[in-house]
């Protein structure tokens, strides 16, 4: 063994990376958060080779400042807290200042970026180093793109599955930031093949409609709930109308899509004896409650929470979802009755 010594940068990042930066959706989601935070009403994405080959996401939002740019691709350098208070009351996406440098060290990253002058910065990042920066004339914005991911770290290829799976995940987070940002307008193509693209008009429906379809969408039910500390609205499908996993409930805590296994089946429990073994419903529940019951800062993916008063918002939501689907049984009783 030799001496201890302190890690060069570039490699810390590596090792930190490993845990952001998983696969190709990792990227697309990162990226997509930070155009959200940036206040970006339209967002394209456009990938090539699953995401291997480039990445490009491109928004409208504030830019980030020439003299930014180099903080900005630095591990622990965020915008976004400031103190041990604020950490405890996460009101964005990010706040661990560590995806553009995740990324900048798997992947080579060209950068456009422009908060609204006339000319904005055009930057290269190569192994985690700055390799250019120079002005340039672009619309406020920032535009990334992500070449060659994983390029240095082969274990990492090898582990990503097959071409088509790693496809079903970039879908996958981009539909779910989209029903949670039902008021930003999501492009998302394939080469140029457009797969996916909500309209943006803060319609839940509509936008639940470009994902899921007309027919789905127009039969949900909308459910709405308030108590003290939980604010539940969103759109559940009724019980007739289901799929066989559970891939179609979306659960957003503060407009932040998380996994959380209790509160998702506090979802199916609504349901209770109305859904078929083994199908489950097409749900987008919209939690709304003070980030000071949220801890956000488990995981560096930021997708699992940890709540206070759990077990209060899983009955609520059991309770919710039964009265919703109740109340449509009830009309359908009575109609009958007449
Ligand atoms: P975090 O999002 O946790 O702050 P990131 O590494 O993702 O960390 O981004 C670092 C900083 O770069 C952000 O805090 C933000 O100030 C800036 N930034 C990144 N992407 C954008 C963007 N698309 N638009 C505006 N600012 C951005
Ligand atoms: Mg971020």
């Amino acid at each position: 063994m030799t001496k201890i010594h302190k890690l060069s940068s570039e490699l810390t990042n590596q090792i930190a990376a490993g845990e952001v930066i998983e696969r190709p959706a990792s990227v697309i989601k990162e990226l997509c958060e930070n155009a959200l935070d940036a206040g970006s009403t339209r967002i394209k994405i456009d990938f090539i080779d699953a995401g291997l080959k480039q990445i490009v996401v491109q928004d409208n939002g504030s830019g980030i400042a020439a003299d930014e740019i180099d903080l900005a691709f630095m591990r622990h350098a965020t915008s976004k807290i400031n103190t041990n208070h604020d950490l405890f009351n996460i009101a964005t996406l990010g706040f661990r200042g560590e995806a553009l440098a995740s990324i900048a060290a798997v992947a080579k990253v060209d950068i456009v970026t422009n908060t609204g002058d006339v000319n904005g910065i055009h930057a290269i990042f190569e192994d985690s180093n700055k390799v250019k920066q120079e002005a340039i004339a672009s619309p406020q914005g920032t535009k990334i793109v992500v070449k060659d991911l994983f390029y240095n770290t082969p274990a990492r290829l090898k582990y990503l599955k097959s071409e088509r799976t790693e496809i079903m995940k970039i879908v996958d987070i981009v539909n779910r930031l989209a029903l949670g940002y039902p008021q930003v307008s999501f492009e998302l193509t394939n080469q140029q093949k457009q797969l996916l693209k909500t309209t943006g008009h803060d319609d839940l429906r509509q936008t639940a409609a470009n994902i899921y379809g007309i027919k789905v969408a127009e039969k949900m039910l909308a459910i709405y709930a308030q108590s003290p500390d939980f604010k539940i609205a969103g759109l559940i499908s009724r019980a007739d109308d289901t799929r066989s996993t559970r891939n179609f409930i979306t659960l957003l805590l503060n407009t932040r899509y998380v996994k959380n296994y209790r509160l998702v089946q506090a979802i199916v429990d609504g349901y209770g004896t109305r859904l078929l073994k083994g199908r489950y419903p097409f749900a987008i529940v919209k939690i709304d409650l003070d980030p000071l019951l949220v801890d956000v800062n488990v995981h560096p993916t930021k997708q699992e929470v940890r709540l206070s008063k759990e077990s209060e918002l899983a009955r609520l939501i059991v309770r919710t979802i039964d009265q919703a689907l109740g109340a449509t049984e009830h009309e359908i009783a009575s109609f009958d009755d007449a």
